[in-house]
């Protein structure tokens, strides 16, 4: 049982005291348990929910050479990624956003109502968080899965014409940003870019659906090693991608 899914239940025997008291019907209480972005409105549920807090690297600084050198990660990770969830720790204090009722996608969902800090933050925080998951995978899947190369083909045509479109997108993106494989609310994958630290669940980004995977291309994840030739980074990440983890992540969101 997820966070969400104990804040839901929560939620839903409180509203079901009041509603006994307040002799409310069934269906009223289940509409109101309803009104939750994630089932009622533009995502698909979200997979795993993400801590407020940064969680350990799952594996060594070292473990993504030669092609992301271990000096970026151990920078990306413990300064930049760090200080996003310092920052986003002060914002939910100074917003009273209690953490314990709202998820961290909940949050990003509703980012409209929240200060700039908040939205900077908050995606980077999320942003990494599934960035560190979705790499390195020794010895393990090294493709999509059946189900999630089905769903390419019919929405991209191959794996190629995915990653073209996809690399396409992580190098146009002007400045710092991201880019995206989503899957959308009526199941089907596309790909998108979103700047600076923003991202697909937020109500706020022109391209909105539950992040698959996705790249960091902030010079930050690539200069040390690549300096100006961000696409020999893209290419040399696909080569590090933890399709064991993409996989069961498809299999949950679809
Ligand atoms: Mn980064």
């Amino acid at each position: 049982m997820t966070n969400r899914d104990l804040s839901r239940r929560a939620f839903i025997n409180t509203a079901g005291k009041a509603g006994v008291m307040a002799g409310l019907t069934g269906s009223v209480l289940t509409s109101l348990a309803n009104t939750n972005s994630h089932e009622n409105g533009y995502l698909k549920p979200s997979p795993d929910p993400t801590p407020y807090t940064q969680r350990p690297l799952p594996y060594s600084y070292s473990a993504l050479e030669p092609a992301i050198d271990a000096m970026t990660m151990e920078i990306h990770y413990s300064k930049h990624a760090a200080t996003y969830a310092k920052n986003l720790s002060e914002a939910v204090a100074a917003e009273n956003v209690d953490t314990a009722k709202i998820s961290l996608e909940d949050l990003l969902s509703s980012i409209s109502k929240y200060s700039v800090k908040m939205r900077n933050n908050a995606g980077g925080h999320y942003n990494h968080s599934l960035f560190w998951e979705l790499m390195n995978s020794p010895g393990k899947v090294a493709v999509p899965s059946t189900a999630l190369l089905t769903a390419i083909q019919r929405d991209f045509g191959s794996v190629d014409a995915m990653k073209t479109k996809f690399n396409d997108a992580a190098k146009g993106r002007f400045g710092s940003g991201w880019a995206w494989v989503i899957v959308k609310k009526d199941n089907k994958l596309d790909i998108v870019s979103t700047p600076n630290q923003d991202n697909p669940l937020m109500d706020l980004s022109d391209a909105k659906g539950q992040p698959l995977f996705g790249i960091d291309v902030w010079e930050h994840a690539y200069y040390l090693k690549y300096q100006n030739k961000r696409p020999d980074y893209i290419t040399a990440w696909w080569s590090v991608l933890n399709w064991d983890y993409i996989n069961t992540r498809f299999s949950k969101i679809s």
